[in-house]
């Protein structure tokens, strides 16, 4: 973080000091909502949760080095004054620090959202533009009103690149983030039908997230919207910006775009990218065809800020997994291979894992490996969710999976309704009420060359059946 002194914080904020004897004392951060993470020097931000209060801890959070507190009501010990800025709103008044920080920096901001792949899109995006420069990123999916500013906070005097990940809930949200930290570059990934229940409908999820375009410069001050020609709600957002359009995509007409894709060595993605500067081969680490547009992307951010295509191709080349429960693949020395996807799922993450699931199978089909994708709900899809669970169950069949083992409530069974409708498939599915039960039926079932796909909505919980299957590997 930059440092600032507490009486700058508290002009910042505008808020009320106690007990702080000395306001020329400054703050050199971390700021950190969780008082296990204090560290001297930091300053703890003191927020009602749902179970615990954060200004119960606010006297630890000092004992443990805290220069002061952030807090919404005068905090006190029985022992020793605790140092706190009082205000009226703290997540407020963090938002406010986020920005007077981001103000003081040296450093490119690059917002990006979407329905799927904003974390693997980001963590590649890191791992380019760090090769170029000190570069902070969000940590795994920190991208709402809280996660954003302590992100955008952990950036100091050095950085030059700060990439930060924007979820949105609804209408207004991107707006909000980028009043916090102001972006030059915005790049839009595409348009699900992510949180569709609470959003209402695509054209509503497409309204909020080209909030993000409108929300930068023009182009003869810097600005850049990196959209998505293959998405054409994404396209369409070009007329909403007063930035320059770069158009990432397969489309023929994007400026950066991979051309000969393929699923190469088990379904990772080889590709041709193509920039205004020239061509090189890439070859993914990771899994999976959807990583080819998060790589695009990824590549037009870093064209964009003057890393050549043949830096871009190594780059992409080489990049791994950042964030967990993505696509990990492990193989157990039996010859199963398990792929951890459990860390969220939407209709569209769902289909590209179910491909890239069968593309990884393709290797073990000789020696009589087989494909299962055992799967869970898809939440918050509102009326859409029979038909979108429905659907993908049907896809499985269609991809030619080997066996679902579609896991717990009435989602579970309208993906295996789904599959049972769509075809020939009778045993070929199972719906299995809960974690123990797939994992039980995975470990009887399971032989050398099966390839197994585990993936559902984050609070399902599913990564708990791949580290069963995983247990003393
Ligand atoms: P969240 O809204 O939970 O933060 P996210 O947008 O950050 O999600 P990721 O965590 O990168 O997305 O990926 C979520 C799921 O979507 C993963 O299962 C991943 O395999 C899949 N996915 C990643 N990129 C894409 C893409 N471009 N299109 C469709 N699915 C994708
Ligand atoms: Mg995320």
């Amino acid at each position: 973080m930059i440092a600032l002194s507490l009486a700058e914080i508290i002009g910042i904020v505008g808020g009320q000091p106690h007990d702080i004897p000395d306001a020329d004392r400054k703050v050199t951060g971390p700021v950190v909502i969780d008082s296990r993470e204090v560290r001297p020097g930091g300053l703890f931000a003191a927020l009602p949760g749902e179970r615990v209060d954060g200004h119960d801890f606010a006297a630890r959070a000092v004992a443990e080095g805290a220069v002061a507190v952030l807090a919404a009501r005068p905090v006190s010990a029985a022992d020793a004054p605790v140092p706190s800025i009082v205000v009226p709103d703290v997540q407020a008044a963090l938002g406010a620090l986020a920005r007077a920080v981001v103000e003081r920096l040296d450093a490119t901001v690059v917002a990006l959202t979407g329905s799927a792949g904003k974390t693997s899109t980001k963590d590649l995006i890191a791992q380019l533009l760090r090769r170029h420069g000190p570069t902070v990123w969000t940590p795994g999916s920190l991208n709402n009103e809280l996660g954003l500013p302590l992100t955008a906070m952990s950036a100091d005097e050095t950085t030059r690149h700060l990439v930060l990940e924007m979820g949105a809930r609804g209408k207004g949200h991107i707006r909000y983030l980028t009043d916090l930290t102001p972006p030059r570059l915005g790049l839009v990934l595409n348009v699900g039908t992510a949180h569709i229940g609470e959003f209402g409908g695509r054209e509503a999820i497409a309204e909020a997230k080209g909030e993000l375009v409108e929300a930068l410069p023009a182009a003869a001050e810097g600005g850049v919207a990196l959209l998505n020609a293959d998405d054409p709600l994404v396209r369409a957002m070009a007329t909403r910006t007063k930035a320059r359009t770069v158009l990432f995509g397969e489309a023929a007409d994007a400026d950066v775009r991979a051309e000969n894709v393929r699923l190469a060595d088990g379904g990772r993605p080889s590709f041709t990218l193509h920039t205004p500067t020239g061509c090189s081969e890439v070859t993914m680490r990771l899994y999976g065809e959807h990583h080819v547009s998060n790589a695009l992307a990824a590549a037009a951010v870093a064209h964009e800020l003057g890393m050549s295509v043949d830096e871009i191709a190594v780059a992409l080349s080489e990049a791994g997994q950042l964030s967990r429960w993505r696509m990990e693949v492990t193989e157990r020395r039996d010859g199963v291979t398990v792929v951890n996807d459990a860390y969220n799922a939407n209709p569209e993450s769902m289909r590209a894992a179910l491909r890239a699931l069968v593309a990884m199978g393709t290797a073990g089909q000789a020696e009589g490996g087989r494909t299962w994708a055992v799967l869970g709900p898809m939440a918050e899809l509102g009326e859409e969710s029979l038909a979108e669970h429905d659907a993908v169950g049907r896809l499985a069949v269609r991809l030619n999976v080997s066996k679902l083992v579609a896991v717990g409530g009435q989602e579970a069974a309208w993906l295996d309704m789904g599959a049972k409708n769509e075809g020939s498939w009778g045993e070929e599915s199972v719906h299995v009420s809960d974690v123990r039960a797939a994992v039980d039926l995975l470990r009887s079932e399971l032989r050398p060359g099966d390839v197994v796909l585990v993936k559902a909505s984050r609070s399902v919980g599913l990564e708990r059946v791949a580290q069963a299957l995983l247990e003393g590997e």
